[in-house]
């Protein structure tokens, strides 16, 4: 390829050729070939046919642990990285993806309570799965978009700081990640976990948990799956001289009981003031204890409780939304969609399944999330889940109840969510935790 096809210099083009070659052949990167292929795609000198067959290679013959390492290195340095360096106890988590994982919204105020900092940069939601963003927003006045001096001054003062995606964090990420969506290369392990990783050096925090998802509604559907792809993310924190460690758990049904946006937040806050759904509280307090642990800052499960029970995670919860302008105490504060629907159950019998992509689906079709970038919210609808895996129910019992606006997209977010329940004569209540301490 030569300049003259308008597919940048060919001297780039040749050492992109060497790599899918080198690739091809099962052979080991350089830093710097690695570093020079990330750079060149994003500087538009490496076209992108090029990057797709290299992203193929990899896929067949797999990345070793310093090439992942390296790679993430340079999607990371491809933008800007936060410095945190000025705050203590810097602490972020990451979760893989699940449905009504409202998490952050407890985690981030319970670990500032507890001596951490949180200066996170925090998605939207896509498809069925939520985005903490979305969620917060459905706080009048709460805003996700902070500048880098307000965004350090909130995370010293108040310990927490939560922003949208404004800052052009590993960039290199957004637009491989484009590619692989449309080349069959997003299912590598070193791709997905370099992907995933690059966002979290960018974040800036020493010290990182990782909760990867298991199941029906999550990225990984194996156990197996889900622990390899946590190791490479936990070698790769180590590699970058961070405290990174991860826990598996279960996400084949949603977490807690509410999925939509300010239903999540009511059960976040639920969680945040003593009570709230147990699975949800259980890993709130396990997340919490290992960043904390691994932040040099005493984690015991008795200290994570007491904070959650005692209000102290709550007040912090207040400081830092009215921090960021938003009114819990405003009439239209976390409001709730006027009209309401029952999923009843079809037979008496113990819950064997309420499929979380399914109830994620729900959520979105009555408007609570986007199938495109920049579809409009309407953070009032969602799902209310009455049961869980293993309840008994009887015929006629109240599943779920949907909260909707004038009926958009009922009667296919009710069809998803009878799709979602399976009633069996027995069934086993599924543990949450799968696997902690992980890295
Ligand atoms: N999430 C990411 O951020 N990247 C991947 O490659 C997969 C899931």
């Amino acid at each position: 390829m030569t300049e003259a096809d308008g597919h940048g210099p060919a001297a780039t083009s040749l050492s992109a050729l060497d790599a899918i070659i080198e690739k091809r052949s099962g052979g080991e990167h350089s830093d710097s070939t690695l570093a020079a292929l990330v750079d060149g795609f994003v500087a538009g000198t490496v076209p992108d046919y090029q990057l797709a067959a290299w992203l193929m290679a990899v896929c067949w013959q797999g990345m070793t642990e310093r090439e992942t390492a390296a790679l993430t290195m340079a999607m990371a340095r491809s933008g800007d990285i936060l410095d945190l360096s000025g705050l203590d106890h810097t602490v972020d988590k990451h979760s893989t993806g699940g449905v009504g994982d409202k998490t952050t919204l407890v985690l981030a105020p319970l670990l500032a309570a507890l001596g951490g900092t949180v200066a996170k940069m925090s998605g939207r939601g896509l498809g069925h799965t939520g985005g903490t963003i979305d969620k917060l927003e459905s706080i009048p006045g709460f805003s996700s978009d902070l500048d880098e001096e307000r965004f350090l001054r909130q995370a010293q003062e108040v310990g927490v700081a939560v922003t949208g995606q404004s800052r052009d964090l590993a960039p290199a990420d957004g637009l491989i990640y484009a590619l692989r969506d449309v080349t069959g290369t997003v299912e590598s392990l070193p791709l997905i976990a370099s992907s995933i990783m690059s966002k979290k050096l960018a974040g800036g925090a020493k010290s990182i948990v990782l909760d990867v998802k298991v199941g029906s509604g999550a990225f990984m559907r194996t156990v197996k799956e889900a622990r390899e792809l946590a190791l490479a993310m936990t070698r790769i924190g180590r590699h970058a001289g961070l405290n990174v460690s991860a826990i598996l758990s279960n996400m084949s049904e949603p977490l807690g009981l509410a999925v939509g946006n300010a239903i999540e937040v009511r059960e976040a806050i639920e969680c945040l003031q003593g009570g709230g759904p147990s699975d949800l509280r259980e890993l709130c307090v396990v997340l919490a204890g290992q960043v904390l642990t691994a932040t040099g800052l005493p984690g015991s499960e008795e200290r994570v409780t007491l904070a959650l029970d005692d209000g102290s995670a709550f007040e912090r919860f207040e400081r830092w939304i009215e921090a960021q302008g938003g009114d819990l105490t405003a009439a239209a504060s976390l409001t709730l969609a006027p009209d309401q629907a029952l999923l009843r159950a079809p037979r008496t019998g113990q819950l064997a399944e309420i499929e979380a992509r399914a109830v994620g689906r729900a959520a979105g079709l009555l408007g609570g999330g986007r199938s495109r970038k920049g579809d409009k919210l309407d953070h009032g609808v969602g799902v209310l889940l009455h049961a869980k895996v293993g309840d008994s129910v009887t015929a006629g019992d109240a599943i779920a109840t949907v909260y909707h606006r004038g009926g958009r997209g009922l009667e296919e977010a009710l069809v998803a969510l009878q799709g979602a329940v399976a009633i069996a004569d027995a069934a086993v209540r599924q543990s949450l935790i799968i696997e902690t301490g992980l890295g």
